[in-house]
């Protein structure tokens, strides 16, 4: 029997992909929607067939827990929302996925782990390229070094957003910029690579729009620091253009481009040419995430995963309050 999810935010992403994913999972149907804009009940009852009993709004959500059609809550709102919706849904005994940024701070993720933990459910961040063919071909060159050592790696994610209004641009929502939205990438495409955990960073951040950036940072450039003098460097941006993962090893290189995007990414790994598959990220992630409910594994997308980079995270905003100070991780 497939699991049900419900989506909990019916925004961009929920809409335009994790739908379309669960339309396509073998493991996993969608079940449910949690909206608080009533207008879309009807829109999503009648395109997806959604029973009116599996229809909530943040309000009455906590009833979930008399749902016995919804087996995983996925959380896809606003970064400073996820927090509390991760820990009523565990409160209503669901398994929990979160989008990225896990939390605004890694001392919220610690707060969401322990949610689930004591509610004896699942927790996962929605970090689809872990389920991607070809940053898998990165993972393993940095386990079995067919290319011999890494002996660095760059990663970068940049746009230039566009609606100066958007809650992406407000802390109080967003937590932060560049950072809270893509950065991650960054940071998960370096720890991916190198399949290493940074011990310090140094983060320094660059404005030249202090109106449309006035709560948030714009660019941001940063050195991580790992085990056995191995550095890493990155950028992220909300006013330039990038998408690449590079990896430089004794004997070659490797290059992704578009390295994090939902389709298209691919490149190479020294000789070898990796064209991008047309696998469905999210539609893996997700069927993942229930095979390991079913088996009662940890998935390779934990909180614990998530709290990882949020500490990271928080390096960063401390180094960066610092003029870019060296900060132990
Ligand atoms: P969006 O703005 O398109 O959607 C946000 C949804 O939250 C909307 O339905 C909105 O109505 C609802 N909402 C509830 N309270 C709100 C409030 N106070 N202010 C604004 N909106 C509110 O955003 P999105 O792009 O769908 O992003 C949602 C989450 O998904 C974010 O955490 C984002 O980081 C994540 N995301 C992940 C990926 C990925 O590739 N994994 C891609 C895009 C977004």
């Amino acid at each position: 029997k497939k699991l049900g999810i419900a989506l909990v935010g019916l925004g961009n992403y929920a809409t335009n992909q994790l739908a379309p994913a669960l339309q396509v999972t073998e493991n996993a149907y969608l079940a449910g929607i949690v909206t608080g804009t009533p207008a879309k009940e009807k829109i999503w009852a009648d395109k997806y067939k959604i029973d009116p009993a599996h229809i909530y709004n943040y309000d009455n959500f906590d009833n979930i827990i008399n749902d016995a059609a919804i087996d995983v809550v996925y959380v896809v709102l606003p970064n400073s929302m996820h927090k509390e919706f991760v820990i009523r849904a565990a409160r209503a005994g669901k398994h929990v996925i979160t989008e990225k940024p896990m939390g605004l701070t890694a001392a919220e993720c610690e707060e969401m782990i322990a949610a689930c933990h004591k509610a004896g459910v699942q927790l996962s961040v929605g970090y689809r390229l872990q389920f991607e063919d070809n940053t898998q071909q990165i993972v393993h060159a940095g386990q079995s070094l067919p290319l011999g050592p890494i002996n660095y790696v760059r990663s970068e994610f940049s746009f230039i957003i566009g609606n100066p209004k958007q809650w992406r641009l407000k802390k109080e929502l967003a937590g932060g910029g560049p950072i809270m939205d893509i950065g991650i990438y960054c940071i998960q495409g370096a720890r991916m690579a190198t399949g290493l955990e940074p011990i310090a960073l140094r983060a320094v951040e660059y404005k030249t729009d202090h109106q449309k950036f006035s709560s948030v940072e714009e660019t941001v450039m940063w050195q991580m620091e790992f085990p056995g003098g191995l550095y890493s460097n990155s950028t992220c941006s909300y006013n330039m253009k990038a998408n690449e993962l590079y990896v430089s090893y004794a004997k070659g290189n490797a290059r992704l481009e578009p390295a994090y995007s939902y389709r298209g990414v691919g490149g190479h790994l020294g000789q070898l040419k990796l064209p991008p598959h047309q696998v469905n990220q999210q539609a893996l992630q997700m069927d993942d995430f229930v095979v390991c409910i079913r088996q009662n594994k940890t998935s390779k997308v934990s909180g614990e995963e998530g709290l990882k980079d949020m500490k990271i995270v928080d390096a960063m905003y401390k180094s960066m309050a610092n003029g870019g100070q060296r900060v132990v991780i």
